[in-house]
């Protein structure tokens, strides 16, 4: 083999934000902060302060390897967490504060975090949590003096910075240096941690960019709903500075209402999130009677987009819908939406139901129980298996779970059933777990709950199998109604037979007042089954 003669240079993540800095310094981060008001830097002063940053962490005795966990909302403080932690080496540990207490507890100790950085928001809970953290933790709150808060032992995150230099020499990391690190929501068992390095950062970073290019660029200004708490917001923190795109982060008010307002003052035009903050959103434009002016794009992903909600988006209020599929696994982004120009309405909402195409460096494959690999013909589902070089090539200080996560050839598996259509299509039929099967047949939960929720009585529904004598399994369904509509059974599963088959539809509809989220606004299955567990007792059919 003849070898390149090229630089070794490594992929850096400080880098980045240097790239960021010195290419379109007065690009802007726009924060809707915890202690109330906007706050608005460039990209220049940003690059100032993660050097401060890094200089007060190094302060603190922070040493490369070490983990350094936050507890914080998408805001400014938090996104220059993730550059001047990676930046010296050492790991940003992101948490996602909608977990039990308990499981918040059982990952801080099983990362052994040496600090932990939180938003005042969290304080009765980092309070509670702390004896049962790791010995000699070191507690930042994420703001100035004027909010101290009333805690003993707690640094404040201003005060850590003022008076520090603004460079930070960054040191030569080779680019598998651990980067940063989050664990799954833990809905199946414990949490398992993602170790991501600089390298698989900033690849997954750039297949962003390219997956999504209408998103990005000079006088886009993107608002990731999707937490720096969970699954890096998509990557956005990377991505967006080396795109030149401005940031405007919502910090703690997901509601529809200060989404739209927040839209609209700062001419947001992307919008990045889960389902049901879009669902929220679509709300307030409807009661608005407008979309915000400048928004064309929303990313949605993390669960099925029902088509129902597409065509609300795209029709009513003419904004382009993408529809992504990821995991933590994965960076996370792992397929998008390829919007095709000059397709009719009809075939846009038909071409954003699949979950996209694969970003570059995520390879696809599905597989039949046996492991063998099935084709790409949009007709066979098989388990969902992916590799490259944004994917976990194992769990953090977790052999078991490592050992269950791949298959002979190193390919991770994603626990997710799908077919892939011959024009690389990715389509989600279910988690293995969710899928119904009776008399042999699987069910689609996802393809039960678009049915449903495309009747214009139903805001939300899940489906889940009920143990059944004969059938091993039969669906129910449970539903939750729009504010004041009416509407029986009977229409329901009127209203579902034109898109599926009789013996698909739910035995039973279930009227319920909310169905259960996980804490990373997924409708849990899990808890969904304990709260319908009565109607277990007696299938109908
Ligand atoms: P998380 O690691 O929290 O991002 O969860 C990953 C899981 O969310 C995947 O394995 C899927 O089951 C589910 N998921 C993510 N995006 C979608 C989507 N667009 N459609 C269906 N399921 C999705």
């Amino acid at each position: 083999m003849l070898k390149g003669m090229m630089m070794d240079r490594q992929l850096s993540i400080p880098a980045v934000m240097d790239y960021a800095a010195d290419v379109h310094p007065d690009r802007r981060i726009v924060s809707s902060t915890v202690e109330g008001g906007l706050h608005d830097q460039s990209y220049a002063q940003a690059r100032d302060r993660i050097g401060q940053l890094a200089h007060a962490l190094v302060a603190m005795g922070v040493r490369p390897g070490d983990r350094v966990a936050t507890l914080a909302w998408n805001g400014y403080r938090h996104f220059e967490l993730y550059y001047a932690v990676a930046g010296i080496g050492a790991v940003c540990h992101t948490i996602n504060p909608r977990l039990f207490p308990d499981q918040i507890a059982w990952i801080i100790q099983h990362a052994a975090d040496s600090v932990l950085c939180f938003d005042l928001t969290f304080l009765p809970l980092v309070s509670a949590l702390r004896p049962r953290m790791p010995e000699g933790i070191r507690l930042v709150a994420l703001t100035d003096a004027a909010h101290r808060p009333d805690l003993p032992d707690v640094a404040v995150y201003e005060d850590l910075l003022a008076g520090q230099p603004t460079r930070y020499d960054w040191p030569d990391l080779p680019e598998d240096t651990a980067a940063a690190l989050c664990y799954t929501s833990g809905t199946t068992g414990a949490p398992k941690g993602a170790l991501y390095s600089h390298r698989s950062s900033l690849m997954h970073a750039f297949s962003v960019v390219l997956g999504a290019p209408g998103s990005f660029g000079a006088g886009q200004r993107i608002l990731p709903v999707v937490p720096l708490f969970h699954v890096n917001a998509w990557g956005l923190p990377y991505s967006a500075p080396l795109a030149a795109t401005d940031l405007v982060f919502p910090g703690p008010r997901l509601d529809g209402a200060s989404l739209w307002d927040l839209m609209q003052g700062q001419g947001v035009t992307a919008g990045w999130g889960v389902p049901t903050v879009w669902a929220g959103l679509i709300d307030e434009m409807r009661k608005r009677g407008a979309a915000p002016d400048r928004l064309h794009t929303l990313l949605i992903g993390g669960s099925a987009v029902a088509p129902a909600m597409i065509r609300a988006l795209e029709v009513e209020f003419g904004i382009e819908v993408l529809h992504g599929w990821g995991m933590t696994e994965l960076s996370p982004v792992g397929t998008v939406s390829r919007p095709v120009p000059g397709q009719d309405a009809e075939a846009r909402i038909a071409a954003r139901i699949p979950q996209g195409k694969r970003l570059f460096g995520v390879d696809l494959k599905i597989v039949a129980e046996d492991g063998a690999p099935l084709p790409k013909d949009g007709q066979a589902a098989g388990e969902l298996l992916v590799r490259g070089p944004q994917v976990i090539a194992g769990y953090y200080n977790d052999p078991a779970a490592t050992a269950k996560a791949f298959d002979e050839d190193g390919w991770f598996r994603t626990g997710d059933v799908a077919r892939i259509t011959p024009e690389g299509d990715l389509v989600i039929v279910d988690r293995t777990k969710d899928l119904i099967k009776s008399g042999g047949e699987w069910i689609s939960s996802i393809d039960l709950e678009n049915a449903a929720v495309s009747h214009p009585a139903v805001a939300m529904a899940a489906a889940i199998a009920v143990p059944h004598p004969k059938w091993d399994e039969r669906p129910l369904l449970a539903v939750v109604l729009r504010a004041g509509a009416v509407v029986s059974e009977a229409e329901i599963l009127a209203h579902m037979a034109q898109t599926m088959a009789k013996w698909q539809l739910p035995d039973e509809v279930a009227f319920v007042d909310a169905i259960p989220m996980t804490a990373t606004g997924k409708m849990s299955k899990k808890d969904l089954r304990v709260q319908l567990k009565d109607h277990y007792a007696t299938p109908r059919g």
